[in-house]
């Protein structure tokens, strides 16, 4: 049978692909607010078109954001299968950077080129027509699913967590799958049971009431940087851990079964030190670097503006600073924990004078590598792709996904259908079409083999 749905697949390739490009055409910037509502309506439409009934859920709020849920039952299924994915996409600027412009798909060897083709529309895409080829093919689904296409992933989902909480009845599935980002650079296909968390905060301060002329008034005002200079020194100590006191007291360090799995990643430490130029490593020296990545948090300064910083000289004495913080968070830390305790330091160390602002957060999340789920997924994987997935306990980054794993009870896998050299969040975001073609394949095989669990 599945024979049967793969060719269904092979035979309407190319239409999938002109209806992709309908997708992409509607651009769906959340941060800018262009388009999201055009594009879900069009997402259902679609949806509708597959045989799945599908509503636009307002989600509330400050933006009130279109959800699009979509649902299909089969009458023998024993098994429901929350499908997760975004149809929001980053800003495409710099404009002058694509080589075509970034809504207007257009295909150069064997790559579907616009925003939003591989992050995430044309993952989320995948499933659909999976669902069409199934549908068509044997006018049954092996299992019953739920899709949560969520309008504001890229701009940390700020409505989701409230939406579900106060909806919980229409999620409830299962098993959650999801596919969204990259391959490994070798080709191979990799599942991934986790994410990191993040907190991100920013810090102001202010001393006089404004930009002054650093000989005129240099000395007596005080200038915002050094104590911001001094504050951000007390995050780490002389081995570059971080020093905020607890910060490290709820991590879960990995089992036996997540360490055999991280060895057989492979990786070229040596080679990727030399690839990005980098001297060492920062870390401590005892640790693998895939362990720093999954089973460690960060606190990284992402940005600090103060002054003036373009060509030449300016002597100018800034009266205000800023700095962007972002701290990766890993099991079992929270957000509201982790800055709690940020804002505890502070106090600490006399800089409650400083301004914090949390800007969003995200808990982290994790499915048990060894849930009888993994092995049905890496069933589905390995016969779509002709490839052994490799297995990721957590990837580095963030998504909402622990709403799904600890709110709601459900484990979810992640497979990502696009290519390493995807260029998302990038100029000339593209998707392979080999891969949104296995994609489609890989969806398929992988509802089949979740009912058999
Ligand atoms: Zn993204």
């Amino acid at each position: 049978m599945m024979e049967r749905i793969y060719q269904y697949i092979d035979n309407n390739s190319q239409r999938f692909i002109s209806e992709l490009f309908t997708f992409l055409k509607q651009p769906s910037i959340s941060s800018q607010r262009i388009g999201v509502e055009e594009c879900a309506g069009l997402l259902a439409g679609m949806m509708k078109e597959a045989g799945i009934r599908c509503e636009i859920l307002p989600m509330g709020g400050r933006n009130n954001p279109p959800m699009v849920y979509g649902e299909i039952s089969s009458p023998g299924a024993k098994k429901t299968v929350l499908i997760y994915g975004h149809f929001d996409v980053q800003p495409p600027e710099p404009l002058e950077a694509w080589d075509s412009p970034p809504f207007e798909p257009v295909i150069r060897d064997g790559r579907i080129y616009a925003r939003g083709s591989a992050d995430n529309k044309g993952q989320l895409f995948a499933h659909i027509k999976a669902v069409e080829a199934i549908m068509k093919t044997t006018k049954d689904l092996p299992v019953n699913l739920k899709f949560l296409c969520d309008p504001e992933e890229e701009i940390g989902s700020p409505s989701l967590d409230d939406f579900i909480r106060a909806n919980s009845h229409r999620f409830s599935a299962d098993v959650a799958y999801n596919s969204d980002g990259a391959m490994d650079s070798s080709g191979r296909p990799i599942l991934s049971f986790g994410n990191r968390g993040n907190c991100h905060v920013e810090i102001n301060h202010q001393e006089a009431n404004r930009d002054l002329h650093s000989g005129q008034f240099g000395g007596p005002v005080p200038n915002p940087n050094w104590h911001m200079i001094d504050f951000l020194s007390t995050l780490r100590d002389s081995n570059g851990r971080v020093a905020i006191e607890g910060f490290y007291d709820d991590i879960v360090p990995p089992t036996a079964a997540e360490k055999d799995v991280m060895a057989k990643i492979p990786f070229d430490e040596e080679k990727t030190r030399r690839f990005l130029g980098l001297k060492q490593f920062a870390g401590p020296k005892d640790m693998g670097y895939w362990e720093k990545i999954m089973f460690q948090p960060t606190l990284e300064i992402c940005g600090y503006t103060s002054g003036y910083g373009g060509e030449g000289t300016k002597t100018v004495l800034p009266c205000k600073t800023n700095v962007k913080i972002s701290m990766r968070l890993v099991k079992n830390q929270t957000s509201s924990d982790i800055l709690q305790k940020f804002k505890q330091h502070m106090e600490k160390h006399g800089f409650g004078d400083l301004e914090v602002t949390f800007r969003y957060g995200y808990n982290p999340s994790k499915t048990p590598i060894d849930h009888p789920m993994s092995k049905a997924v890496v069933a589905g994987v390995k016969k779509a792709f002709q490839s052994d997935p490799i297995l990721y306990p957590v990837t580095g980054g963030s998504n909402p996904s622990s709403i799904i794993t600890d709110f709601l009870g459900i484990p979810i896998i992640k497979v990502p259908y696009g290519s390493h050299d995807e260029c998302n969040h990038a100029p000339n975001e593209n998707l392979v079409i080999d891969l949104f073609i296995k994609g489609i394949k890989c969806s398929a095989t992988v509802f089949y083999e979740l009912s058999k669990i």
